[in-house]
């Protein structure tokens, strides 16, 4: 997949199996979505905003829109609610905040970014996570505004199926940025996965795990959270790149290989600082896109080549 030229902005909706109801005007607004996310992230670059501002301004854009399991669109826990994790990380000053299970936070990655800035912590949960939000006068919504038909319709597929597992459901979104002096940002939102309880946490929200960015490289990552935190995969793959793999190297080996040799599947972003580039998945398809300096998007679902968006 070398269809990207030079990026500053990578962009993912998730990584899984592609789902049954994907016709043809699902994947329409699913491009369309990328496309304003990867277009909302470069805008911020180009008046000199940091890779952090524009991973945040994408990953908000996907958060509202309902294609995707993060913000409205999440998946339903066991008890048919919402819960929601996030995380940011700034490549240059290793800075990061994450928050897990909230429930009212409408754009839970703004709340992580809060974290990171406005308190003394890395990661606030569930209700002190809330009440840190409503301090720092982030949107607050009732938990029935993330509800989507097709979420539903999912999570009663898996209720009536008896399975007690949660159901990998995917469409996590992620992106990482680096702007014109090499510095890179990494944020990914997420529902989790259908059917969770008991305050499962996944990857995304741990830092290491489904998110993670340093001076060289940036990595947000989607599919099966347990897999990710095992091999700690976006450290694991910024480590490698640190310790002169190439981005394909270094994506790959944990995505194509660890991942899979244990039993999990998903995706993830790399972009290094010098503009070196990977999106490895080893699903059916992986929600994706990615912008370069001159403002150009292209974005895919399966296995095809990422295709240029459509202009708006
Ligand atoms: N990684 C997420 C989780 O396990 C799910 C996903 O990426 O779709 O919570």
């Amino acid at each position: 997949m070398r269809d990207c030229g030079n990026p500053v902005l990578l962009v993912h909706g998730g990584a899984g199996a592609l789902p049954e109801s994907l016709d043809a005007a699902s994947a329409a607004a699913a491009h369309a979505a990328l496309a304003s996310a990867l277009r909302a992230g470069h805008g911020v670059l180009a008046e000199g905003g940091s890779p952090l501002d524009a991973v945040v301004a994408a990953v908000s854009v996907l958060e509202d829109a309902p294609a995707f399991n993060a913000g409205r669109g999440a998946v339903y826990t066991y008890e048919g609610l919402h819960e929601l994790d996030a995380a940011v990380m700034d490549g240059a000053t290793l800075r990061a905040g994450g928050v897990a299970g909230v429930r009212n936070v409408r754009n839970p990655v703004q709340l992580a970014r809060a974290v990171m800035e406005h308190s003394p912590h890395v990661m606030l949960a569930g209700s002190g996570a809330e009440a840190f939000a409503r301090q720092a006068g982030l949107v607050c919504v009732d938990n029935a505004y993330f509800d989507t038909p097709h979420r539903l319709r999912e999570w009663q597929v898996w209720r009536d199926s008896g399975d007690r597992n949660p159901a990998p459901y995917f469409g996590t979104v992620g992106a990482v940025a680096r702007d014109a002096h090499g510095r890179v940002a990494a944020a990914t939102s997420t529902g989790g996965m259908t059917g969770k309880r008991w305050g499962r946490v996944g990857d995304t929200p741990v830092i290491g795990a489904g998110t993670y960015a340093d001076a060289r490289a940036a990595v947000s990552c989607t599919g099966w959270g347990e897999f990710f935190l095992r091999t700690c995969a976006a450290h694991s793959m910024c480590a490698r790149v640190a310790a002169g793999s190439t981005p394909e190297q270094a994506a790959r080996a944990i995505v194509l290989e660890q991942i899979p040799m244990l039993g999990g599947s998903g995706g993830a972003l790399l972009l290094t600082a010098d503009g070196g580039w990977s999106m490895p998945f080893n699903t059916a398809g992986m929600y994706r896109g990615c912008i370069d300096a001159d403002g150009r998007a292209r974005t895919a679902i399966g296995r095809e080549d990422m295709r240029e968006a459509a202009a708006v």
